[in-house]
């Protein structure tokens, strides 16, 4: 029996070269491919609705004569049909219409019409649907339901479905492998498939939209164990490279830690010796450190950095931001100044001969420690004897720039160690999923006497008490950030927004120094801005969202952000922390523009009512899901076919144990598994 895994798409009634092409674009080539495309949801089309039956809003088929159709003009030309039934009629509108499409909507034309009703000009209107001409009385309506299948332009709905029935018909015959490991297999695989192209019409739709039917979890299994399965490959290739023996070294260890103004917290001594015994062995250590903001996540990457330059291995610490990075400068510079550790700064505006000076120093090796954004993974950048790399903020970064930097050691020196932090914590159920090639580390401790931001909502129509309660706090002494959001990407947009609000606020208390910083000033001029706040020479400083991570001064203790509702749940949590740093009691007042949708006060309560980080992620994972959580949209991590989180996470249990069971009893279905699920996304994870 020829398996349908081995059926090229060409084989199939409709498809010629221009079609394949597309669809190889989709990571089509099989017929089984086919089947793998599954459909993202569904309508009802089983079921004629009597006219009078129609209610607005709902996807609906109806069937009736034409009685008239005209090219009307409103504000927008449009064609109008009045279609009856026995029961009532309704208006058909077009806005982009042909002549032949006019004509032949003549007057006693019988219709059958699919789409959404909605309340227009004259009652109840369908817009564009979708109809065809009835020549019997009686043609059947569509036995199952029809699927919508996810697609781009280039693609049609009725191209995906020609292709999938005739795909179904041959399942049949060649049934597809079986790849979950015997009595691991909960439902059978052919009848998973044929039911979710071609539910029947009785099947229940809200279990189907939940994705919790049987069959949607019988495939959403499969894929869990497959991206599981592909997570273990990249961790054990990078294992197999090895890496550099750093070996500990306590003494140095205690003598820095002696050294600092303060005692570390138990949590920061545990995750420091869980990293100094990684770092000992011969493989590349791949360790993610979560902790909340404030837990002081830069101890411990300066306790492994100092691990690695006692042992004579260079150090890369990357940023996701110029400000983040140029703290971290000035931390390690004051921390390891006195042990006169040659230092490095390289980012994207290091240009010209101090850039060529600096990759010769990091070539050389005489730069031990090498600080900047993502510069640091450029092409022409190249170590001389990298041990260990340090990504802070790990959300910012996609998977794919992490594995481009620890490709960076020489030949035959194997991988350095990597240790990614992260202030944003992931749900213990997605970092299971998504960093199942990592081992965590969680600094679940905050350093003594910090307390806890009291966080307020407040409308902009109550702007003018806001303003005024700014003006007494920084009257007292204290310190406040405001904070402003904008949607648009644009750098240019967000800091035109950032000075209109300065100078509105500067307006407003003449009395108050007050600087400004955005993601467009030059970097000396940033410096000098958080410079003079630090020292306390500003009392207020306006600020586009470059400041939500790392940014870290204690007498700040008042914030205000301005359009919270635009912003995820992570960001504003993450914002938040720049206050609650010192000694005084903080607040954070959400400054939102009325009305707010039900989603967008569910995310601002959640953030009033707690300041734990883990709670805040698990509902922000509940209300938008995994892909805005983990930042990683572009890098198509976590774009799964069926698999949903965190409606699935109850599955998560089960995949490890079979992933596990797959690794040592069957290895051959764990390819077999990664190509079916990943294919095309495999060949970028190998970059
Ligand atoms: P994050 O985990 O958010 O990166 P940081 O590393 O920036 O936190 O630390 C926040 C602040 O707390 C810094 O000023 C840092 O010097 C200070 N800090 C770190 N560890 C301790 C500690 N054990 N006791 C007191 N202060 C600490
Ligand atoms: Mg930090």
């Amino acid at each position: 029996m020829t398996g349908i895994a081995s059926i090229p798409v060409r084989e199939l009634r409709g498809v010629g070269p221009k079609l394949a092409a597309k669809l190889a674009d989709y990571g089509v080539h099989q017929v089984e491919d086919l089947l793998f495309h599954l459909p993202l949801r569904y309508q009802d089309r089983t079921r004629v609705t009597p006219i009078a039956g129609a209610r607005e809003g709902a996807d609906l088929v109806i069937e009736g004569e034409v009685r008239a159709a005209d090219v009307v003009m409103g504000r927008r030309r449009s064609l109008v049909a009045r279609i009856q039934d026995s029961t009532g009629t309704l208006t058909l509108r077009f806005f982009h219409f042909s002549a032949a499409q006019k004509s032949g909507l003549r007057a006693g034309t019988r219709l059958r019409c699919f789409g959404q009703v909605r309340r227009g000009s004259s009652g109840l209107e369908m817009f564009h649907p979708e109809y065809r001409s009835l020549q019997g009385e009686d043609e059947p309506a569509e036995e199952a339901l029809t699927p919508i299948y996810p697609t781009t332009t280039g693609i049609g709905q009725n191209q995906w479905r020609m292709l999938c029935s005739q795909a179904l018909a041959r399942l049949r015959r060649h049934p597809p492998r079986d790849l979950l490991p015997p009595g691991h297999n909960p439902y059978d695989l052919a009848r998973a498939l044929e039911y979710l192209h071609a539910p029947p019409p009785d099947a229940p739709q809200a279990l189907l939209r939940e994705g919790q039917h049987p069959a949607q979890q019988r495939l959403a299994l499969e894929e869990l164990v497959a991206h599981n399965l592909s997570l273990q490959r990249l961790r054990n290739a990078q294992r197999a490279e090895g890496a550099p023996a750093l070996a500990d070294r306590p003494g140095e260890l205690a003598a820095f830690l002696a050294s600092l103004p303060f005692a570390p917290t138990a949590a920061q001594r545990r995750v420091l010796a869980e990293i100094a015994g990684d770092l000992a062995r011969p493989v590349p250590m791949l360790r993610l450190v979560q902790g909340d903001v404030g837990s002081g996540k830069t101890l411990v990457a300066a306790g492994a950095a100092l691990q690695s330059v006692a042992n004579d291995y260079q150090v890369a610490i990357m940023a996701p931001t110029e400000i983040l990075a140029e703290q971290h400068w000035a931390s390690f510079s004051t921390w390891f100044g006195p042990l006169a550790v040659p230092m490095e700064w390289l980012s994207g505006r290091t240009k010209g001969k101090k850039r060529e000076a600096a990759l010769q120093r990091i070539a050389s090796g005489e730069a031990a420690l090498v600080i900047g954004t993502h510069a640091l993974f450029q092409q022409d950048v190249a170590f001389k004897r990298l041990g260990l790399v340090i990504v802070d903020e790990q959300h910012r970064f996609g998977v794919h720039q992490r594995l481009a930097l620890t490709g960076k050691t020489g030949p035959g020196q194997g991988k350095p160690h990597q240790l990614v932090m992260t202030a944003t914590p992931i749900p213990r159920t997605l970092s299971m999923v998504a960093y199942a090639d990592l081992d965590c580390s969680v600094i679940d401790e905050l350093p003594p006497g910090r307390q806890p931001v009291t966080t307020v909502l407040i409308d902009n129509g109550r702007r003018d008490q806001v303003v005024e309660r700014v003006a007494a706090a920084c009257g007292q002494g204290r310190q406040a950030y405001w904070v402003c959001t904008l949607i648009e990407e644009s750098d240019a947009l967000q800091a035109q927004a950032a000075q209109a609000t300065a100078e509105e606020l500067q307006l407003a208390l003449p009395e108050l120094r007050i600087g400004l910083i955005h993601g467009r000033m030059k970097p000396a001029d940033k410096e000098s801005v958080m410079a003079a706040f630090k020292a306390g020479d500003l009392a207020l400083l306006v600020a586009t969202t470059v400041i939500e991570v790392g940014v870290d001064v204690p007498n700040a203790s008042l914030m205000i952000i301005e359009n919270p509702e635009r912003l995820g749940l992570a960001q504003l949590h993450q914002l938040r922390g720049r206050v609650g740093r010192g000694r005084d009691a903080s607040h954070c007042v959400l400054l939102y523009q009325a009305p707010l949708s039900a989603s967008g006060r569910e995310r601002l309560a959640a953030l009033r009512d707690s300041t734990d980080g883990f709670y805040i992620a698990e509902k922000d994972l509940e209300l938008r899901g995994p892909g805005e959580v983990l930042g990683t949209r572009q890098t198509g991590l976590m774009e799964f076919r069926i698999a949903q989180l965190p409606a699935h996470s109850h599955l998560l249990d089960q995949v490890q144990v079979i992933s596990r069971i797959i690794l040592e009893h069957h290895g051959e279905l764990a390819g077999a598994l990664i190509q079916r699920w990943t294919g095309a996304k495999q060949e970028f994870g190998n970059v």
